[in-house]
């Protein structure tokens, strides 16, 4: 059922050169691009679209984000082996997967009840094995599971949530689009208890992160 072929191999190889190009350095971060059969994550009808570098619709209203920017991401995050991620918007499980050949234990949690369940179904098909995947807010995080070295929310935040920043170990990075409808990609570092360090990076678009709608 689930078939990947020389053709995706293929497009998917240039997908990577087109990444690097945009500027991706990290060797991991592009192995993963390299390795992930994006084409499954979508919709099949969109199938043909999988390795171009663009976001695409899926299930409920949301989308399966760029893989530039999913690599953009992925790259501030800097993870290494065995270290625990926290990711916002489960979504379609892509970049969750990418989340796992970096090696991380990933957390993730996504609001819409539809997708959180079709997305766990396909990651354990497809032999995707996250620490844990759940069903809620993500403004909230995970407190049963804090602190993280990690965390990446993948969908725009009108303002940066406080339990996010508290969740975070100390050296630990929250990497999060800030925004209403552009959003500046910022990198939070944390410096001690009380205090981080903000880095802006460049304009990106995403969909909402809601509130309140559990
Ligand atoms: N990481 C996903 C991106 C999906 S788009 C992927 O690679 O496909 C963003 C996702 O965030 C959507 O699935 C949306 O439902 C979810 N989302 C929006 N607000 C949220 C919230 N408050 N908590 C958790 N997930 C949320």
């Amino acid at each position: 059922m689930y078939k990947d072929t020389f053709r995706h191999k293929g497009k998917r190889q240039q997908l990577v050169d087109v990444i690097i190009q945009k500027g991706i350095q990290d060797r991991k971060v592009l192995q993963a691009i390299g390795k992930i059969p994006r084409h499954l994550f979508m919709d099949s009808s969109f199938e043909d679209h999988a390795y171009q570098d663009k976001a695409f619709p899926i299930a409920a209203d949301q989308t399966i984000s760029q893989p530039y920017t999913v690599a953009f991401q992925s790259e501030l995050l800097e993870i290494t082996e065995g270290e625990n991620v926290l990711e916002i918007g489960t979504g379609s499980g892509y970049q969750t997967a990418v989340l796992c050949e970096l090696g991380a234990r990933v957390f993730s949690i996504e609001r819409q009840r539809e997708l959180y369940k079709k997305t766990k179904a396909f990651l354990s098909k497809i032999g995707y094995r996250p620490k844990h995947l759940s069903f809620g807010d993500g403004y909230k995080g995970l407190p049963a599971y804090a602190p993280f070295d990690k965390i990446i929310v993948t969908a725009g935040a009108p303002y940066v949530p406080k339990d996010l920043l508290g969740q975070l170990k100390v050296g630990g990075r929250l990497v999060i689009p800030v925004g209403e409808d552009v959003q500046i990609m910022t990198l939070f570092v944390r410096k001690s208890p009380t205090e981080f360090d903000k880095t802006e990076f460049g304009e990106f678009r995403f969909v909402p992160l809601l509130e309140d709608k559990n």
